[in-house]
């Protein structure tokens, strides 16, 4: 493992996001115009994270001192463009532990990513009757997709339920490869770590049943790969998933991982110029992957800012941010648990769970919680956080969330339950509402 210097997260690191310092209009309780980077308390980072100046200067980078087109011109700028572009790719493999570069495909987002693979892997290789193994706490992202592939195709989902006390999956690995081999599962696609719960999901233990199993396993890893370190050959999955914007990265750009045996004998996903090796008017041939998955003009900006992120992140160390964040997790969820009337969903458990922590206040709606919380210049998420059927199963409409990055410290959770225990004060009728 690397040797980091390594560097105190939280506030200290704050002068590396530009929005802190620049933030107005925060609300009431903060100064527009604020220079005061503590004024500022951004707890939404699982919706978007913050961008640092690594990213913004390699976006402006590109735009201003080499924006040109990728794999195509012979003239210096444009080789500039393409070893950038490439670049990115090679440092975004060696983050998320690929065998290759090659197996890095550069698609919009963890939305993307899931459709390409339903269409491409499963709408290609599985057959009427075969099965797919989802779980009851899947982003839509990693559950829309399958709904319209399996009725097209005739497929049968099923689900891995999750204890609505601990947040965690409910599996039985002893009569897990029966299991999958009795549903004809071919596919089982799987969140790293919940959105919503935030729990962490036992990926490696169930990756290596699915493959005695023969199935293969895609994994979500949108809510993982800014938090903690991953190597997709030790998990054993074969795809792997996440979007950039929430790991400090830009927005409309993102990555789907494949083990470049499965790339190669998949068709593409969209079809058009730079994925063809050969053309003639009344047909084509395909290149290889990555090429194969990338048709048309690349998002080049937002990769070489996604390479800029992996990048920054790197030098910090994810050990370093797991740690940092877990710390973080641990003190809201004591903070919290000595509030009346709130109640934290998942697990209480420090070492199970990562980058979020949701909630819900007795007899307050989320959505006023979330008003309430604006207002004193405190940013959280609040609704079903594209997680519907989790809510569903927890019985309630919507939840609070709380979600932490590199820049998030104690202070911010103090801020979080300050506004809380003031909210409760103003809802009991203890404290005067505000004119
Ligand atoms: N999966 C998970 C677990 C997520 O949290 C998200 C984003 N909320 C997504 C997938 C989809 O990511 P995107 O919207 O960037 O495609």
């Amino acid at each position: 493992m690397k040797n980091h210097t390594a560097r105190k997260l939280g506030k200290e690191i704050r002068k590396d996001f530009p929005i802190y310092p620049r933030t107005q209009s925060l609300g009431a309780g903060v100064d527009a115009d604020s220079a005061d980077p503590a004024g500022f308390c951004y707890l939404d980072s699982a919706s978007t994270s913050l961008k640092s100046t690594a990213v913004i200067d390699a976006l402006r980078g590109y735009y201003e001192k080499y924006s040109t087109n990728v794999h195509r011109a012979a003239y210096p700028l444009a080789e500039r463009a393409t070893d950038a572009y490439e670049d990115a790719r090679a440092a975004i493999g060696r983050f998320i532990g690929a065998s290759r570069p090659e197996e890095i495909i550069f698609t919009r987002g963890a939305t993307e990513a899931f459709n390409l693979i339903a269409v491409s892997y499963a709408g290609h290789f599985l057959r009427e009757g075969d099965g797919i193994l989802l779980s009851e706490m899947e982003h839509h992202a990693n559950l829309i997709p399958w709904h319209a592939l399996a009725r097209t195709k005739n497929l049968r989902l099923f689900f891995l339920p999750f204890s609505a006390e601990t947040g965690e999956l409910e599996w039985d690995a002893d009569n897990f490869v029966r299991f999958l081999k009795e549903r004809k599962i071919k596919l089982v696609s799987l969140t790293c770590v919940s959105n919503v719960l935030g729990t962490i999901n036992p990926i490696a233990a169930i990756a290596e049943k699915a493959h005695e199993a023969g199935a293969i396993i895609a994994v979500d890893g949108a809510q993982a790969v800014p938090h903690l370190p991953v190597d997709v050959q030790a998990l054993g999955a074969d795809f792997f998933a996440f979007s950039g914007h929430k790991m400090l990265g830009p927005t409309g750009i993102g990555v789907l991982y494949g083990r470049y045996d499965l790339l190669a004998r998949m068709p593409p996903y969209q079809l058009g110029s730079d994925m063809i090796q050969d053309v003639y008017l009344d047909r084509s041939t395909y290149r290889d992957p990555p090429a194969r998955f990338e048709a048309g003009t690349p998002h080049i900006a937002g990769a070489i800012g996604l390479g800029a992120a992996v990048k920054y992140l790197s030098g910090l160390g994810m050990e370093q941010v797991h740690e940092h964040e877990k710390k973080v997790l641990q003190y809201a969820m004591e903070k919290f648990s000595a509030i009346s009337g709130v109640r934290i969903l998942g697990t209480k458990d420090a070492e199970k769970r990562s980058g979020v922590l949701s909630f819900v206040m007795e007899g307050v709606h989320p959505h006023d919680v979330g008003s309430f919380c604006a207002d004193e210049g405190v940013m959280i998420r609040v609704g079903d956080h594209c997680a519907r059927p989790l809510h569903q199963k927890l019985k309630i409409p919507a939840s609070c969330r709380m979600s932490v990055s590199v820049y998030n410290d104690m202070d911010d959770v103090e801020r979080l339950a300050g506004a809380l225990i003031k909210m409760q004060g103003v809802f009991n009728g203890t404290l005067n509402p505000k004119p």
